[in-house]
């Protein structure tokens, strides 16, 4: 059975600093959660929180209703991974992998069962006697894994645990812990500064900055329609651009960038008429149109051509430079220094406050 975590209120201090003050967020039974956040935001702190490296100054971390605060490590019943995998170099895969179970004293016959059956989930049952140093990144990441899920925990936590390992190789782990975690069921918490990576794994991810959470949502949610524009432009790319929401009555919007005006339905908040508000359109989101008048008013500087798409940087009639992403297949390069427009749908619009720290859709 998978259990829930609930985060309440949780305040972390070391020394005088405090590193988080007051976070709370609920992961579900069974879902493959993300804390997502550039370096230095806290999320390894809350991680060994949660597994009971690091002490808790307030608040409460409960699983399944029950507060684990006093609770030692050894206690917890979770299994953890690494950056650098930690595993054991004098033991063999399997010596590696049954050693938690050990020593919790699980008899000899169920140890060697339990460690074959991961040894197949984790794909590695022709490597069992093998010694780590002879073994590549991945699959000593492998061993790590499976050493911490055969003690079958009921959380499994994981700090950045594809790091040390070469892009082509990131890939094909994050998928292959993706789908170790769908089969076993298990309540996951992944701690990740990459943000492709959280988008391909998660159920839900946190994004964190400064200790504060910003957002929890699906990927999806995350990437099309951001709390903020910390998280636009963390997660993917962004273009902000400087708007005026002109008038806001009977739920049509009119919009405003220098003099290109548009219509939006989904604008919930309002700022007074004609105020300044921050509009961020996603580089891919754009379509350049050559042919007509219509869209936004542009000017080609550069571009650049990498194979599958074609990536141009324009500036508008106020100097507002905006990147874009097109296909390449979409006809001829555009020269630097054409005068071209930018459509975009407006569904793909995310409009901010003027401090870009709240969304208005
Ligand atoms: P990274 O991706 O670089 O690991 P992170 O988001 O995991 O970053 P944390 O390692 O949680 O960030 O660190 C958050 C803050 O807490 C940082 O300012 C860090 O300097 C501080 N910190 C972490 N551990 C300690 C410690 N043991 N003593 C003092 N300060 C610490």
């Amino acid at each position: 059975m998978s259990v829930a975590i609930s985060i309440e209120n949780v305040v972390k201090r070391f020394g005088k600093e405090t590193v988080i003050n007051g976070l709370s967020l609920e992961i579900k039974p069974g879902e493959f959660f993300t804390l997502l956040g550039p370096s230095g935001c806290g999320k390894t702190t809350l991680l060994r929180m949660i597994i009971g490296f690091n002490s808790i100054e307030g608040g409460q971390i409960k699983i399944d209703g029950k507060v684990i605060n006093n609770i030692p490590t050894n206690k917890r019943n979770m299994g953890m991974v690494f950056q650098n995998y930690a595993i054991f170099p004098h033991m063999s895969v399997k010596d590696n992998i049954a050693f938690g179970l050990k020593n919790r004293k699980v008899p000899k016959a169920e140890i060697e069962k339990r460690v074959d059956e991961i040894l197949k989930i984790v794909k590695i049952d022709h490597l069992k006697d093998r010694m780590p140093h002879k073994m590549s990144g991945g699959q000593q990441q492998r061993i790590a894994l499976a050493r911490a899920i055969v003690i079958h925990p009921e959380v499994l936590l994981m700090d950045e645990p594809l790091s040390n390992l070469d892009a082509k190789l990131r890939t094909e782990m994050r998928n292959a812990i993706k789908q170790i975690q769908q089969q076993v069921g298990i309540t996951t918490v992944y701690v990740t500064h990459d943000q492709e990576e959280a988008l391909a794994v998660s159920d839900r991810i946190a994004v964190m900055n400064g200790g504060v959470i910003q957002q929890i949502d699906t990927p999806k949610n995350i990437y099309q329609r951001p709390a903020n524009t910390f998280v636009s432009t963390f997660i993917g790319l962004s273009n902000i651009m400087d708007g005026k929401l002109e008038s806001n009555e009977n739920g049509k919007a009119l919009i405003r960038i220098g003099d290109y005006k548009f219509q939006m339905n989904n604008i919930k908040k309002d700022c007074g008429s004609n105020c300044p508000v921050k509009v961020s359109v996603r580089p891919e989101e754009f379509i350049i149109n050559k042919e007509t008048e219509e869209g936004i008013p542009v000017t080609v500087k550069s571009s650049v051509f990498l194979g599958v798409t074609t990536h141009y940087f324009v500036e508008t009639k106020e100097g507002q430079e905006i990147e874009v992403i097109q296909s390449s297949d979409i006809g001829e390069i555009i020269p630097n220094g054409k005068k071209v427009h930018l459509k975009v749908q407006v569904q793909k619009i995310n409009v901010f406050s003027e401090d870009g720290s709240r969304s208005f859709i």
